[in-house]
């Protein structure tokens, strides 16, 4: 009987909803891109996770067409019953060949990915060491297997246990994690870890991961969604970017992101933990094959970035320049050079209301930009989280930056 619970559900959302924390979606009346329909009216998009612009590329559309007529819209199997197609392994391989890895497994999300890659690696006897801040699809993915865990403080490596006045509980380093994980004296261990952090564009120390990973005998495992395509000199990622790529174990990334944005993900490592995955891990054996168009374009996608570093070049560039041009208008930006630019409220009055308030006005000026306030992230951390795109070009870059020094002088926050 649907009554009681029906009005269970009604009462939390009428709380979420009183709380602020009721998520509206915005309705897009166009394809995905930096000029888009909102609502009737155009704006420029700086929130989506377009890095590259491959979104609605055109040679991604052509791509996915191919796709389409060549290969049909879908497979109506699992890989291993007769859901494999030859351009999935051409995808697989182009990936490994992309990452410098030996071998790479798709899945329909990274989501999946990440809930797949734990379980048939490690069991109760072994230990997974993971960073505060990791993704929900790790943390579900850590759940799912039934190694014995140890949460580090965000970025931390050193061997202490402290008090963490941001939490008023005690957090360790990840030093201090491994020693506790030997003294358990556990069989295996895997360190998981972002390579990109998405509220702060903050990039994982893989150096120092690494490091540690040797000292103390541990796999490293690398969830590069928000880097794989033009983090690094060719844009293969974090791992690119710290100079550890021979030393990363396991990377898991997505499709849905810079890498042509429609949805699929992928493990990709050593070749005998890529084999085991396609055995046991229960999100590949027992869900459909990626469809033959998003295969297709997500060849494309790799062909495009392996052929030219042109498109992250340009994010690169689009990114110093509009952190450049927003530090010296005096907002407080989060330092760094990741394309996320989190633009920072919280040493305002009511810094909550403000950012919210701050990003209507945006639209209102044609810019697409969101609010995240408190509880999505710490109280007086509240901000809008900007995200650049090779498909920017600078006069859109100037129009925001005009934009963002209207309402800032408007609210005061400038
Ligand atoms: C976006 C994201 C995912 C999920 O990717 P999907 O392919 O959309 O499921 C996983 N991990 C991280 C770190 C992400 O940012």
């Amino acid at each position: 009987m649907y009554g009681e619970i029906k009005k269970y559900l009604s009462e939390e959302l009428a709380k979420m909803e009183n709380a602020g924390l009721y998520k509206h979606e915005r309705i897009i009346e166009s394809e995905q891109g930096v000029e888009i329909i909102v609502r009737g009216k155009p704006a420029l998009n700086f929130c989506a996770n377009n890095y590259l612009g491959l979104s609605s590329h055109p040679e991604i559309l052509k791509a996915a067409h191919e796709g389409l007529e060549h290969r049909g819209y879908g497979l109506s199997s699992v890989r291993f019953i007769c859901g494999t197609q030859d351009i999935h392994k051409e995808l697989e391989q182009k990936v490994s060949r992309f990452l410098g890895t030996e071998d790479t497994i798709l899945f329909s999300s990274a989501f999946d990915a990440n809930g797949a890659v734990f379980e048939p690696l490690l069991g109760k006897e072994d230990a997974i060491i993971t960073d505060a801040l990791n993704h929900a699809s790790i943390i579900d993915g850590i759940r799912l297997c039934k190694a014995q865990r140890w949460i580090y403080k965000h970025g931390d490596m050193r061997d202490v246990e402290e008090l963490d006045p941001a939490t008023g509980k005690n957090a360790k380093g990840l030093e201090r994690c491994l020693k506790e994980a030997n003294d358990a004296g556990v069989r295996f261990k895997m360190i998981a870890t972002d390579g990109v952090f998405s509220m702060d564009g903050d990039i994982a120390n893989l150096e120092g991961i690494c490091d540690l990973a040797e000292k103390y005998d541990a796999l490293v495992m690398v969830d590069d969604s928000h880097s794989t395509g033009f983090m690094g000199k060719r844009g293969r990622g974090t791992h690119e970017y710290r100079n550890v790529m021979d030393r990363v174990d396991i990377i898991t990334s997505t499709f849905g992101k810079a890498l042509g944005g429609a949805s699929g993900g992928f493990i990709s490592g050593k070749q005998e933990i890529i084999d085991i995955m396609r055995n046991k891990a229960r999100p590949y054996l027992f869900s459909n094959s990626v469809a033959p168009a998003v295969v297709q374009a997500s060849i494309k996608a790799i062909d495009i970035l392996t052929e030219s570093t042109h498109l992250r070049d340009k994010l690169e560039k689009n990114t110093q320049y509009f952190r450049q041009k927003m530090t010296q208008a005096g907002f407080d930006i989060i330092p760094g050079e990741h394309p996320i630019v989190p633009i920072m409220f919280g040493k305002y009055e009511n810094s909550s209301q403000l950012a919210v308030e701050f990003a209507n006005r945006m639209l209102e000026e044609g810019i697409y930009v969101i609010a995240f306030s408190f509880p999505v992230v710490p109280r007086g951390k509240d901000r809008i989280r900007i995200q650049m795109s090779a498909a920017h070009e600078m006069h859109h870059i100037d129009k925001a930056i005009d934009a963002f020094i209207k309402v800032g002088k408007e609210l005061k926050v400038i």
